[in-house]
């Protein structure tokens, strides 16, 4: 779409990622069509919803000349994965700050997973105590590479400002197209929001285009209130920067908080019995940090009547898979087989 040809943009993933039906579960639950689109196929390094966003963002991080690309996310973060990637495929140097979040994780929270994948990679990797502001921390480190004569090129957490956010409006688009080849009219998206960037997209691209398709973001951090003035907020800049006419609906950005459970990167016991479910019925592996809380959060709706019989949902899947590894010791309490 013209709108978005404007930005510079670098293919990093082979677009559409599949939009598949869930035929298993959909009968299991006796409740609406269940569908799911694979974002967790972009298929760099593993994949994931990141891999949209560093489209954009590694497009103006080379229209600018950057020589090295700065980022920052928790221990797991497969953000961070995903961005060491597209900069050795794009011969970018790489550093990385992991926020130590999830303060009692078990030794392989800190050491397989996506950091065995980070450090595979070779990004250089620093970390950082929990609880400080990460995205002001990558400021010093721009300055110190830029001394050291460096072009650095600085993205937040999650890839998510407006820039990253345009590609899912990309993903809204695809959807949207997908949808309508299929012969499927969608009644609602449901995904997991964290650092909003998914959301704020999916809510554009779904609003520019007129679709009448509703996004729930099922939050995995934040309060309701708090969620939704922040995916608000990057949904009106994106929308600016794409220079919208008129303004973003408010009521189009609707989130749940109730499936958080205890903090972020905190299974519950829902989120644990949906990745079982999701791979038993279906040979699909959710996360244990997004998708899982995200489609527990679905199945909790769906029992509760808010999803019905003869109703087509879509959930994106946003990846993170590799993630299971760092919590082997929770999704796997006997020990595995002797
Ligand atoms: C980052 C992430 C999300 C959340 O996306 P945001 O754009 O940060 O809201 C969801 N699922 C997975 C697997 C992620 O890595």
């Amino acid at each position: 779409m013209s709108t978005l040809a404007r930005f510079p943009r670098v293919r990093l993933t082979q677009a559409p990622t599949p939009l598949e039906p869930l035929p298993n579960l959909s009968k299991l639950l006796g409740g609406p069509n269940l569908y799911i689109k694979r974002d967790d196929n972009t298929g760099l390094a593993l994949g994931g919803n990141k891999t949209r966003k560093l489209e954009f963002l590694m497009g103006e991080a080379l229209a600018q000349g950057a020589t090295h690309i700065v980022t920052q996310g928790a221990t797991q973060s497969n953000h961070v994965r995903q961005t060491i990637a597209a900069a050795n495929k794009l011969g970018l140097r790489c550093t990385v700050l992991l926020e130590e979040r999830v303060s009692d994780g078990a030794p392989e929270y800190y050491r397989n997973g996506n950091v065995l994948l980070d450090q595979i990679m070779g990004a250089s990797i620093e970390t950082r105590p929990g609880g400080i502001d990460m995205n002001a921390e990558l400021i010093p480190v721009g300055e110190r590479l830029r001394a050291a004569g460096e072009r650095p090129y600085l993205i937040p957490g999650g890839g998510s400002n407006p820039i990253g956010a345009l590609g899912y409006v990309v993903a809204a688009q695809e959807i949207i197209a997908q949808s309508t080849e299929q012969g499927l009219v969608v009644d609602a998206v449901v995904h997991a929001t964290g650092s909003t960037g998914t959301q704020a997209g999916l809510v554009v691209g779904m609003e520019m285009a007129n679709s009448g398709i509703p996004v729930l973001g099922v939050s995995v951090r934040q309060p309701q209130a708090r969620q939704i003035e922040n995916v608000t907020r990057l949904a009106q800049q994106t929308w600016q920067l794409l220079e919208l006419p008129g303004a973003l609906r408010p009521e189009a950005v609707q989130v749940n908080a109730e499936y958080v459970g205890a903090g972020y990167g905190i299974t519950t016991e829902a989120s644990n019995a949906t990745i079982g479910l999701l791979a038993r019925t279906e040979g699909i592996l959710l996360d244990p940090v997004y998708s899982a809380k995200g489609f527990a959060g679905l199945l909790d709706l769906i029992r509760q009547g808010h999803y019905r019989a003869g109703q087509n949902i879509v959930f994106v899947h946003t990846g993170g898979a590799v993630g299971l590894f760092g919590y082997r010791e929770v999704l796997q309490p006997d020990g595995g087989l002797r």
